[in-house]
């Protein structure tokens, strides 16, 4: 079997820690995260973070094209030539920073789009972020993230878990956890599990708000600082505090309360509010 301890080896590699490098050990992992993931056969699937090609392989047997969008320069060689030995033809590395990368340019018009990745831990947030904002033209995402990034996400109001990632994704995407990994499938081994994530962007949402802009502005106000009660997070946003006032009286809702305590419908409620209020924040 080739391992990435081998293949480094091979080619005098050593991984470097500001790239967030922990590599899959067992070809089984990543054919059984493309296996229960569901990516339809002949899809076009963007892969962040590449490594030495283990989810790389797998994805290119299920799809149609993959582009491999890798920072780490000094992999691209190995990459390449890894690919090239099990006649991998379909795949396309590009040597980019995926935070600087136009996802949309990628994106295919036709075939269904999927983006998949075990994604640098550092940055994971803004690349889910990042996928967001391209959410109508992609099917799913399949991301390996930091077990407590996934609890985060999947987090339910009250908990200290749950935060502004936890409100936008329940809002705009179906969630399940795939899979559970120890860090004894990776090398070099990381210091905690990591989880498997499908998220499922909603075609039709049930309930929209008025204005998805002014939704996510209040979302991350409401959040910015923790500590803080909505009376004072969201008064950064909106200085007329007898508005601000009757607004949360109107909804039933307490300017005393914390980010925390709100669950996606009270959001929503306030968001089409501000928006029917025709209200701003700043
Ligand atoms: N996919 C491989 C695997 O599962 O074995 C490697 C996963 S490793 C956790 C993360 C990968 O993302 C590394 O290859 C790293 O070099 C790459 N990476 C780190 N930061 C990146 C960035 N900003 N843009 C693109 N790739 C990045």
């Amino acid at each position: 079997m080739t391992t990435p301890s081998k293949i480094m080896k091979e080619y005098g590699y050593f991984p470097k820690k500001e790239f967030g490098q922990n590599f899959l050990v067992d070809p089984s992992t990543p054919e059984m995260i493309i296996r229960k993931s569901e990516i339809e056969k002949g899809s076009n699937i963007i892969e962040i973070g590449p490594g030495l090609g283990a989810l790389t392989k797998a994805a290119s047997r299920q799809g149609d094209f993959v582009f491999g969008i890798e920072k780490d320069k000094r992999l691209i060689p190995i990459l390449e030539k890894e690919l090239e030995k099990e006649l991998c033809s379909n795949v396309k590395i590009i040597n980019q920073d995926i935070l600087k990368t136009d996802l949309e340019t990628l994106l295919s018009t036709e075939k269904k789009n999927y983006l998949i990745g075990n994604l640098p831990y550092n940055i994971s947030s803004q690349i889910i972020f990042q996928a967001l904002e391209q959410s109508h033209k992609i099917e799913k995402c399949v991301f390996m993230l930091q077990k407590e990034l996934a609890q985060r996400i999947a987090a339910s109001k009250g908990t200290k878990d749950y935060g502004r990632i936890s409100v936008v994704l329940r809002y705009h995407a179906d969630l399940k956890i795939i899979a559970s990994l120890k860090p004894s499938l990776f090398y070099p081994r990381p210091k905690v599990d990591s989880s498997v994530i499908v998220i499922e962007f909603k075609k039709e949402n049930k309930i929209k708000v008025l204005d998805e802009k002014t939704f996510h502005n209040i979302v991350k106000l409401s959040f910015g600082q923790r500590r803080k009660t909505l009376r004072n997070s969201l008064g950064k946003g909106l200085k007329d505090k007898d508005l601000l006032e009757a607004i949360f009286k109107s909804l039933d809702l307490s300017l005393s309360a914390r980010g925390e305590d709100l669950d996606l419908e009270d959001y929503i409620r306030l968001s089409d509010k501000f928006s029917e209020n025709n209200i701003k924040l700043d």
